[in-house]
């Protein structure tokens, strides 16, 4: 066993946490978590409801300005040793709960976390570390109501493997409702769809038309000009294979029909909404053709 495994071993045991809910059991917080997971069961409503268990430990939690429990000294100590070994990043990676018994609105809650084990040094997909495991035991009134097991795994943050090659593009997701769309790339063709029914155009490719609901489609080939009706600049965060900063627009076709894509041919700063431009086909990699908007010569200062 190496020292430092030795010296976290020696916590094992020790309190972690200890505090009282903020707030009583009450119905406002149990309305608002029953919206947010669209849990509509009538147990959690009407004149004399229960929390759900899942809020178990919802009823510890100090908000964003804390303040629901005191982190113990010994606590604060094995996270420090951890942070001085390396194992600075932190994720945390399971809980498991235990109910004793339902919380009513006016329950008052107290809890008290131990520090329950400290693993070896294990390896993962982050990076070397430990997992610290604390148990909670959750009291109304002094009477145990359950508990909860809380897992994280402190590790050494590892730089991600330095690439020798370029990272190519995420491919489009081509299925048989857009195959056709890529057909069209594929020929230098920019092809949208038209209702059979009603005559309305449309894109992104869809099997039925979103005005009268006619599955029946002609492909029609669209001349390629139109206008930026808006955009965005990236520039963070990093997407692997871009190189920002770069312009992401939103493309209105002559047609009317609107296509987002990147727009090429002017410094990303130089771009307006309105500015008109044309389609190229651009071999981005060796496996993969895409339609960009190219800014029309001339027009690269338009609006600015
Ligand atoms: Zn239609």
């Amino acid at each position: 066993m190496s020292d430092l495994y030795e010296r976290l071993k020696a916590y094992e045991g020790a309190p972690a946490v200890s505090g009282r809910g903020r707030d009583p059991v009450n119905v406002a917080m149990i309305r608002h978590w029953c919206e947010a997971m669209g849990d509509t069961s009538p147990a959690y409503a009407g004149e004399d409801p229960v929390a759900p268990a899942t809020m178990l430990q919802a009823w510890t939690l100090g908000g964003l300005t804390g303040g629901a429990g005191d982190r113990s000294a010994a606590y604060a100590e094995l996270l420090a040793l951890l942070d001085g070994a390396g194992c600075t990043g932190v994720v945390a990676t399971d809980c498991e709960q235990e109910y004793v018994r339902p919380l009513r609105p006016g329950d008052v809650i107290t809890f008290d976390a131990v520090i329950e084990s400290v693993s070896p040094r294990k390896a993962t997909g982050l990076g070397t570390g430990h997992f610290v495991t604390t148990r909670t035991e959750i009291r109304a009134g002094g009477e145990l109501v359950g508990s909860h097991r809380f897992r994280v795994l402190k590790y050494a943050p590892e730089p991600p493997p330095a690439r020798e090659e370029r990272p190519l593009r995420p491919r489009p997701v081509v299925n048989r409702d857009n195959a056709g769309f890529w057909d069209g790339v594929a020929a230098h063709r920019l092809l949208i769809q038209r209702c059979e029914a009603c005559g309305t155009l449309r894109f992104p490719w869809l099997p039925g038309c979103g005005c009268c609901g006619c599955a029946r489609w002609t492909a029609v080939e669209a001349s390629g000009a139109g206008t930026v009706h808006s955009y965005v600049v990236m520039h963070h965060p990093p997407v692997p294979a871009f190189d920002p900063p770069y312009a992401v627009g939103l493309i209105e076709l002559a047609e009317g029909v609107r296509m987002i894509s990147n727009i090429t041919g002017a410094e990303p700063g130089r771009i307006r909404i309105g500015m008109p431009v044309s389609v190229e086909f651009v071999r981005v990699d060796e496996g993969l053709e895409l339609p960009l908007f190219r800014v029309r010569e001339g027009c690269e200062a338009a609006g600015s």
